[in-house]
Order: C-alpha cells, then structure tokens, then sequence
C-alpha cells in the first residue's frame, strides 16, 4: 500500500541526517512519498562530450579531456584561485574554482576529468567553477554525467550532486513501492505509463520524450484527482439534496417583462429560461452567470429573486461593498415594491435599532428580499424560509462566506454573478459543481469606450478633456490606487488629490469625495449627489471597482494605475461605457516593471472581458490568479491549466465517467483513488458536501 511510504521519514535514505533532514523539509520534504514527487525544476542534457574546439561562448557544456596543469594561487586579497587546464586533442580549456583550496587534492595531472559548465573567453576558454567529475577507469560515474540530468530546487547546504544522490538512492529502493491508482484502462486509452516508470523517467529519463510522457502522467494523474473531487460534489448535489420546486409561468414572466424600461436581450431571456428551469426543479440551483461587465446581470438577478418571493419565498441578494448593497436596494425597491414586495437592506453601517428592525423582520417573513453586504451571514441573521440566494460580484467573496448564506436556508437555489469570466473548460474545472450560464451580448445601444495609457505631461490636456465632457453634461470618476496594508494612507492620498483638484482644477465645477472611511449616511449621501447630478467630478477610492451603475459617467481616470491588476483595471473600465455617449478610460502610469506595462498595454488593446481573463491568467500565472479569486481552490502544482488544456479536457472525461457508475468511489477497486484523492487535496471543502 502506497499510503506507507507518506510515513516513512526521509531519513530512512542513506546519507540523510539531520541536517540534511532539516534542509529537506524547508522543501516540504518529510517522507519517502515527498521525495519521489518532488520533481525536477529543470534537466540538464550532459548525454555527449562536445570537443573543445566545438565550445560554444555563453553556453552551458559538458567536455571530457585530460588534466595537464593545475596551479592554486592566492590573489592579494587573500581569495584561493585554483585553476586546472585541461586537453581533448581539439584544443585546450581551463576551469577555475574560487576559495575551494581543498580541491588542489582533487586534481592531479595526467587523470580525466568531465565538466559541465558555461563557457567563457578570458584569455583561453574557460568555465567558472563548473561541475566536474573525476573519471576513474572503470567506474564512471553515471548519476551526473553522461546522461539527461535532473536539477532540483535547493535549500540550505544541499547541492545538486546530493540530492540527486539521494533521489536517486530513493526511486532505487522505493518506486517500486507505490500502488498504481489510474486504472489500467484508463491510463491505455490516454496513453499514460504507469506510476512506477513515471516517476523514474521524471527523475532519470533515458530522453526528452520519455520525460514529456511521464510529465503528462503526473498532470493527468492531478487533474484527474481534482476532476474527481469536484465531480463527486456535483454528483451528490445533484443526487442526494432535496430543494425546492418553484412555480413558474409564462404569464408571470411576461408580466415582469412588461414592466421593464427597456427590452431584455437575446442572451438575457436565455440565461433566464435556464434559471427558470433549475428553480422549477426539486433540486437546489447551484448557477453561475457569468457576464461581462454591463451586460445586465442584476435584472436577472431581479427576476429570480421575485420568482422566488412570488412562490411564498425570502431570496437575499449579497454584494461585496456598501456602496453597491446600496445601489441594488434602490433599484430593487423602485422597481419591486410596485409588485407589493418589501425589500430590506442590511449593511455593516446599518444603525443598531435599525437592524434590530430588520433581523425582526426577516425572521418574521415579513421582508421578502433582503439586500446587503457580508453583514448578511452574521450569525444571528435568520430567514423565515429562504428560497433563492444571489450572490453579486462572486469573485470577491470566498466559498465559504457564499456557503454560509445558503446554509441559512433549507436547500435553497443559489445564483452566483460574476464580470470576470474564465474560458469554458477551467470554469468546469475551477466551478465544477456549478452549471455555467453565459451573457455574451452587451444591451444595445451603447456608446463605445476607448482606453488610453498616457504618462504625466498628458495631465494638463486630461484635465482639459474632462471639462470638456463635463460642459457637455457628462460626469467623471477619478480614481487613487488603494494600498492594500494602508486604507489611511489610500485615504490620504484620494483626500490630497481632492483638495489640490477643487482649488486648482475643476474650480468652476462641483467636484466630490468618496472612501471607505467614510460613513454609511455620507458614502449614500455622496452617491446619490452624484447619481442626480449634483457632483460633476468624484474623486474615489477603489471603493466604486465593482457593480456601481451610473451610465451618464464617460470618463474614469485612474491613478498609478500599475498598482491595479488586470482584472480589477476592467472592473473599473466597466463603471463607464453605460449609457450611450461615447466613454474614455484614461490611466496614468510611469509603469516601471515589465508586468505592469504588459497589464496595460494589455488593457488599451483588450475590450472583452474573456480575453482579459485569459491574458491576466497568462500574465500573473495560475496559481496567483486562483488564489486571489477564489478562495480556498487547491494549489495545482504540476499542470499548467493553459498550457495543459487538452490533458485537462481528457482527465475530466475520464474523471466524470468513472463518477458515472461509482459516484462515491466506494467500489473496492476504486477504493485506492479515493485515498489519493484525500491525500493529495486535503481541503476536502470541495468534497464535503453538508
Ligand atoms: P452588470 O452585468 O455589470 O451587473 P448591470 O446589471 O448593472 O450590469 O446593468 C448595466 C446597465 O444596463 C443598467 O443600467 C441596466 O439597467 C441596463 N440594462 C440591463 N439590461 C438592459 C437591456 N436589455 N437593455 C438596455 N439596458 C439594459
Ligand atoms: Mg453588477
């Protein structure tokens, strides 16, 4: 059983102290399991000698020849420098190793030796402190010369040459060991090698291909873990939990339709046919929309909520700032409360009486749709009988906070929106227990929205612009950076640039300011001045990144916009381009890094919020990009969820039909992937359906 090799310490390997032992586990190495799996950072092709007079400058070189001059000196300074020159019958190269004297008795004229290392012209050839190997007749040294080498990531004392001596020493006596888990038929049908010779080609590949075969392995083999987990929580969503059977008609949609100022799009009456569907279902929606910025999420968001209060229901609507709970609560009331439908709002700046108030209320049934904030899963927070909860900007929250909210009723439907979509496959993947739905279409009629990237001397004429706009009737947003550790200084900065606009800039306008620091009556007071057009210039914190509404703004200028991500630039971009006008998002940066200025140039050229996921994916990496949005999703450590799509798409065929006919993996032959599955993604949230 392989699960015994995750208990034996590493020590168990010759020439592991406790030293080395302590350098290990800084690697999160502890176990012969962690050092069969921890795999190569890069190879090294040291399989041909290349003649000294092939050499080439700048290039990392593996040569044999024969030493025939060694001199150790000693530099002013008191710095050893031991140099040995060596011939092949092409030509001569040295080698020079610094503060190494002991080396001296290494070296002795008329042996062999092998080097690999970059080479370089002083006066001869030469390789700095290369690697070498001492060739002794009859016994050459195989683990570091002479084949594809393995190198690994160090820590501590340990170099290359040790840890491949003990990996090597590992694989030796313990691959053998591991229980294969992918079953055989499996494996044959996507041309998978099986554990044993994968993890020895990953380590000692005999060549490049052998090596890309057992790499596939290993992505395969953890995507199709992580297909499997997110797979059985699906299956037993789908099977197990009973919800509830909304009513719905023809006629009451109509009738919302009706009501409406403007006519729903294509995509829009689509999305709302699926949620319909799933709502009229015994079973608890578990739906993602996803949307580009603008397209008209929460009009669906308001039919689905008044679906669920016309049915006797309680829906919930959660947003992740103040300000857009706010925003959702007027517009939801104006529109709502015509049907009879009484809608409350609960915020953390709620007053103490007030909320005692609404929590009445809400366990009373007598508010029907309740809009708010994280204050919404607080404990003593109690529904009469919640029937649908929705979810706003989902990227902002994490699972477990979205978890909460539903748990506060008895399986109710749940609608989860998002602007920051993700391609298709990785969000089955990453979302594999939700259905997808998708707005495509933006409504019609909008004003097109131009970005341009502009460095300071531009600040006169961006100023200039704005006034411009402004005389025209139109409004703009100026947004400062928020720096994440300090919310005081954010404050300061967005306060300063407000102060300085109003004396020297915008004197002739009305001009306002908006932060978190704030509190709830001014943050209300300053948005609705702005929303009814007593403020012409607002002057914010990132407070307005998400949700916020107002389609007469055609111009958002951002600050030190390299301090923003991809991601959070398009939210922003996303407050404008609402109405009709034509709209300008104008950043200014003197972006220094590379990866700031990819992000930008990146933005100027990208419209389409898919295609800004995706190239914010391909800019910050995987692994950042999932940690930051969505909380709690396991660390993918071998695939690369781009560049291996294809294994991903195969391991989840192979993953959701295995589910087909064991879906709790409790058959005896399956009995061992469900083992690895628990070890390998311990945060079993996504399995532990309640
Ligand atoms: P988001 O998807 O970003 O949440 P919103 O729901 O805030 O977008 O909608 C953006 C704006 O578009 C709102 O002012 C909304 O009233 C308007 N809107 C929504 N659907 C339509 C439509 N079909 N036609 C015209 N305007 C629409
Ligand atoms: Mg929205």
């Amino acid at each position: 059983m392989d699960n015994s090799l995750r208990e034996i310490s590493a020590q168990y390997i010759k020439g592991v102290g406790p030293q080395r032992f302590k350098d290990l586990q800084r690697l999160g190495i502890n176990s012969i399991y962690d050092l069969l799996y921890f795999f190569p950072r890069r190879y090294e092709d040291r399989r041909e000698f290349k003649k000294i007079s092939h050499l080439q400058e700048g290039s990392a070189e593996l040569v044999m020849g024969e030493i025939f001059y060694v001199d150790l000196r000693q530099t002013r300074r008191r710095l050893h420098i031991l140099e040995i020159r060596i011939k092949d019958g092409s030509g001569v190269l040295s080698a020079v190793w610094f503060n190494q004297p002991y080396l001296r008795k290494i070296f002795k004229e008329g042996k062999r030796v092998i080097l690999y290392g970059k080479v370089e012209r002083f006066l001869n050839l030469q390789m700095n402190s290369p690697e070498f190997e001492i060739v002794d007749e009859g016994k050459q040294d195989s683990l570091n010369m002479g084949r594809i080498v393995p190198v690994y990531a160090l820590s501590g004392k340990l170099t290359q040459r040790i840890l491949r001596t003990i990996i090597h020493e590992t694989v030796k006596r313990y691959a053998y060991k591991l229980c294969e888990f992918i079953p055989y038929d499996i494996r044959k049908r996507n041309d998978l090698p099986n554990i044993v010779e994968a993890i020895n080609w990953m380590h000692f590949p005999a060549d490049f291909e052998k090596k890309e075969q057992a790499r596939r392995r290993f992505v395969f083999e953890e995507f199709f873990l992580l297909q499997l987990g997110v797979g059985m929580k699906r299956i037993k969503e789908k099977i197990f939990k009973t919800g509830i059977r909304h009513q719905v008609s023809p006629e009451f949609f109509n009738l919302f339709m009706a009501r409406l100022p403007f006519k729903l799009t294509e995509s829009q009456i689509r999305v709302i046919k699926e949620i319909e569907a799933d709502m009229a279902k015994p079973k608890p929606m578990q739906r993602l929309l996803q949307g580009e910025v603008g397209s008209g999420k929460t009009v669906i968001a308001c039919y689905a909520l008044l679906l669920t209060v016309n049915n006797g229901y309680q829906g919930a609507l959660m947003a992740p700032t103040e300000i857009l709970a706010e925003q959702h609560f007027v517009n939801l009331s104006n529109f709502l409360v015509p049907f009879g439908v009484k809608v409350g709002l609960l915020v953390s700046g709620t007053s103490p009486r007030m909320r005692q108030t609404i929590k009445e209320e809400l366990r009373e049934g007598e508010i029907e749709i309740i809009v708010g904030t994280h204050s919404l899963i607080e404990e003593d927070v109690v529904f009469k009988n919640l029937g649908l909860v929705v979810i706003d900007e989902q990227h902002k929250f994490g699972v477990w906070q979205r978890k909460s909210l539903q748990d506060k009723g008895l399986n109710p439907d749940c609608l989860i929106m998002t602007a920051t979509p993700i391609p298709r496959t990785l969000a089955l993947t990453l979302y594999g227990d939700l259905d997808i739905s998708t707005l495509y279409e933006l409504p019609k009629g909008r004003g097109k929205v131009f970005t341009y990237w502009v460095s300071e001397e531009k600040r006169n004429e961006v100023y200039d612009f704005i006034k411009e706009e402004i005389r025209k009737g139109r409004q703009a947003f100026i947004v400062y950076p928020l720096i994440e550790e300090s919310e005081v200084l954010d404050v300061k900065s967005a306060t300063q640039m407000y102060e300085e606009l109003k004396e020297r800039v915008f004197g002739e306008f009305r001009i306002g300011l908006l932060h978190g620091r704030l509190s709830s009556e001014e943050k209300n007071r300053v948005m609705q001045d702005f929303k009814e057009k007593r403020i012409d210039v607002l002057v914010s914190t990132l407070v307005i990144e998400v949700g916020i509404d107002i389609p007469n703004v055609t111009v958002i200028v951002v600050e030190n916009a390299e301090r923003f991500g991809l991601a959070q630039l398009h939210q922003l971009r996303g407050r404008i381009g609402r109405g009709k006008f034509p709209s300008y998002c104008i950043l200014f940066s003197s972006a220094k890094t590379e990866e700031a200025r990819q992000r930008l140039t990146a933005l100027v050229r990208i419209q389409d919020g898919f295609k800004i996921a995706e190239e914010d994916l391909k800019i910050r990496g995987p692994g950042d990009f999932f940690g930051a949005r969505q909380h709690g999703f396991p660390e993918i450590k071998m695939g690369d969820i781009l560049k291996d799509m294809q294994i991903l798409e195969l391991s989840r065929k192979e993953a959701f039909s295995l589910l087909q006919y064991d879906p709790e993996l409790k058959s005896p032959q399956h009995k061992i992937i469900w083992e690895n599955l628990k070890e390998r993604f311990p945060q079993l949230e996504l399995l532990s359906v309640g």
